[in-house]
């Protein structure tokens, strides 16, 4: 769904009207939401006379980056003296809100990028005192927009700063500048704001504006804006245009460009029943509405969020945690992957499988270990069991009720790893087949190859790599590392065979494994089939 022009608005528009974002921009320290870290220690710089000669705002647009640096040059400037708090009202104050004081220099580098502009506008003002104030306050946006040689004479006068000048570069990419200038300026990082935070902000807001809005709408421009303060406020602004009665959230919807909730609703409940017939005939439609599959998928993604936070309050829902977590784990994984797809659709497609066949009852391993160390467990297994145990192996699990746990956390959860690698992709899953893989440690899965061709060909396969990195994260829960070499035992006819990927094999299940009985049980109580046995 493409964003909609915004209507006109019936109310007279006033020739002196003030975008919100505008209006309510912060004005002094205080009024900043979101960045208590770097609220507290500009203020005690300004109180203790502190402050750095050069300072770096990093962070993503809209996160008020040239707000507070024009706060701080006002806490320099203003008439009533250094101070924390800005009293807004002097001339100073006034001129620096509108970018026109004379010792405070806005400079956008992504338009002045030539040396000529930078020696003219900074290096040459640097070295006379302030018209009016007490600091000179360069204020450069976009610095990692400056070319080498502005970033060379940038560097000699933040090397020697005349003790009146106070620098502050902001960027969106703070690793495009260059570290010795870096490592001359006092460091700040621009988080995003919180949504709770953000919501409490628009709702002050539409109160002081008299805008009549439902907080399911609040929650909707939130998320889009994903921590942007501006961007959260403009949304408003664009919302309030739109319709002229009480905003509610299919309105906020169309003017954002958002799937329609009723449909994302659908899917979920579709996803939480594994009814994958339903599933795909609302893809369809919204694939025939002109969906973005990656929308989709972000909806889907803050869909089980508000699930999880549900769940954590104690509202029990269609999904349990386990089974919220794995699937926010699938979505970030997919949306990754499908940046460099050329078929999005399929992997919209895969994602709603996935996200359909895990199970709310599927064990976490630590559950799994839990449950291995309760002894109720093992007593309904010997009673179940119709051929009764010996004699001597009962009372062993009776009193070994301190299980090994170093040699329960090498169990290979070989089939899930299987059908989660070959969901993901055919091919990764056929090298796999083919070497021979074992969790020698906790964190490395490592696989050996016999093929020469095949272990060569994987080696290059990164996509592969990142399959299988992720399909054993998946299932055994927690960070692993890949590790493959090739067999001292490759013979000269395998590196020369054909290689036919559909006459693979698995090779692994014909290994004798010892007749351990506490693995027996382990057996009985998984499946043969999920358990394998990995030898340190
Ligand atoms: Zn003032």
């Amino acid at each position: 769904m493409s964003k909609k022009t915004v209507k006109e608005n019936d109310k007279e528009v006033s020739k002196n009207y003030v975008g919100l974002a505008r209006k309510y921009r912060p004005q002094t320290f205080e009024e900043v939401i979101g960045q208590p870290h770097i609220v507290r220690t500009l203020k005690k710089a300004v109180e203790t006379n502190h402050v750095a000669p050069a300072y770096l705002f990093i962070g993503s647009r809209g996160l008020g980056k040239t707000t507070m640096a024009r706060i701080l040059a006002k806490a320099l400037n203003c008439e009533k003296g250094i101070t924390s708090t800005p009293c807004g009202k002097c001339e100073s104050c006034i001129e620096i809100s509108r970018s026109n004081h004379i010792d405070v220099l806005e400079i956008d580098a992504a338009s002045n990028t030539g040396i000529d502009n930078v020696r003219e506008t900074i290096i040459q003002s640097v070295s006379t005192v302030p018209a009016k104030g007490r600091y000179k306050v360069f204020i450069i946006d976009e610095t990692h927009m400056l070319s080498a040689q502005a970033f060379g004479a940038l560097l000699k006068t933040i090397e020697e700063p005349p003790s009146h000048v106070v620098f502050i570069m902001a960027t969106t990419e703070g690793h495009k500048v260059p570290s010795p200038i870096r490592s001359r300026c006092l460091r700040f990082d621009f988080r995003p704001v919180s949504s709770d935070e953000l919501t409490e902000r628009l709702k002050k807001i539409a109160k002081a504006e008299s805008i009549d809005i439902e907080e399911s709408a609040v929650r909707l421009i939130c998320e889009y804006s994903e921590g942007g303060v501006r961007d959260a406020i403009s949304a408003l602004d664009m919302v309030r245009a739109y319709s002229s009665d009480k905003i509610n959230l299919k309105d906020t919807e169309e003017v954002l460009g958002a799937i329609p909730s009723v449909s994302i609703e659908k899917l979920m409940n579709s996803i939480a029943v594994a009814d994958s017939e339903n599933a795909e005939n609302i893809l369809k439609e919204l694939w025939e509405f002109g969906v973005d599959t990656s929308e989709v998928m972000r909806a889907l993604l803050f869909a089980f969020r508000k699930e999880l936070f549900d769940v954590i309050r104690g509202n029990d829902k269609n999904f349990k945690k386990g089974r919220i977590v794995r699937s926010i784990e699938s979505i970030l994984f997919s949306m990754e992957r499908t940046r460099y797809s050329r078929h999005p659709l399929i992997e919209l497609e895969l994602l709603i499988a996935k996200l359909s066949s895990i199970s709310n009852d599927e064990k976490t391993l630590k559950e799994l270990y839990e449950k291995l160390l309760n002894y109720e467990t093992f007593k309904s297994i010997r009673e179940d069991t119709a051929i009764e145990p010996e004699q001597k192996t009962v009372k062993k699990i009776e009193t070994s009720r301190e299980w090994d746990k170093k040699k329960l956390l090498s169990i290979f959860r070989k089939e899930e790893f299987f059908s989660e690698l070959k969901a993901a992709s055919p091919n990764s899953e056929k090298y796999c087949r083919d070497a021979e893989i074992s969790i020698p440690k906790d964190g490395t899965l490592k696989l050996l190859f016999k093929d020469k061709t095949l272990f060569e060909r994987f080696e290059k396969d990164h996509k592969a790599i990142a399959d299988i990195k992720h399909a054993i994260e998946f299932v055994q829960t927690g960070k692993f590392h890949i590790e493959f070499e090739l067999s001292a035992q490759s013979k000269p006819q395998q590196i020369q065979k054909e290689l036919n990927f559909e006459d693979e094999k698995s090779s692994d299940k014909s290994k004798a494994e010892d007749l351990d009985p506490e693995i027996e049980k382990i057996k009985r109580l998984f499946g043969a089939d999920s358990v394998e046995i990995v030898k340190e």
